[in-house]
């Protein structure tokens, strides 16, 4: 009877490990069910491919100020604390100020003590990154993803739960009130 019970009882056992399992691999699927409309609608805020503008040197020299045409053109940098969007804290949304294309909102922006405008994030295809060795350290660059024009660079030190810390040039940035 012994040999014969054994292999029953480890048949239960089995049954009862399955059981767990299914019930663990539907709780997985129910969480992924849950987060699954939040990702769709990301994916159809991001949809629309951003279409690329390029300007001849004369014409953004006509649009922009010297200053302007230094950091977005010609990937310059304002000295830190020279922006007033430092203490820019009304909601809102921040343009591309080559294109107008919308790269920030005023729930990204945080005080990071740099002089600069930071943001912890950006709108979801609205930049495009590159790596920058200008430096004798290797930095992230980003840019509009519309007109291209240079906006900052990104770093790892940033608030949670992003991480992230993008550094703007306020010159590059108009900020729109809500
Ligand atoms: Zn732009």
């Amino acid at each position: 009877m012994g040999a014969i019970s054994a292999p029953v009882e480890r048949g239960e056992n089995m049954a009862e490990h399955i059981n767990r399992r299914t019930a663990l691999i539907m709780l997985g699927t129910g969480g992924l069910l849950l987060a699954a409309p939040g990702l769709f609608a990301d994916n159809r805020r991001t949809r629309p491919v951003i279409e690329k503008i390029s300007k001849s040197e004369a014409q953004w020299h006509r649009i922009l100020t010297p200053e302007q045409y230094r950091i977005l053109r010609e990937e310059g940098t304002e000295r830190p604390y020279s922006s007033p969007l430092n203490g820019e804290h009304r909601k809102g949304v921040y343009l591309c100020a080559g294109c107008d294309l919308e790269l920030f909102s005023s729930e990204m922006k945080f005080d990071s003590g740099t002089g600069w405008p930071s943001f912890s994030a950006a709108i979801e295809g609205h930049v495009e990154t590159k790596r920058d060795h200008r430096l004798l350290y290797p930095r992230t660059e980003y840019h509009c993803a519309r007109c291209s024009g240079h906006q900052g660079h990104v770093f790892d030190d940033g608030p949670e739960p992003t991480g992230k810390r993008w550094c703007n040039n306020g010159l590059a940035l108009k900020f729109m009130p809500e």
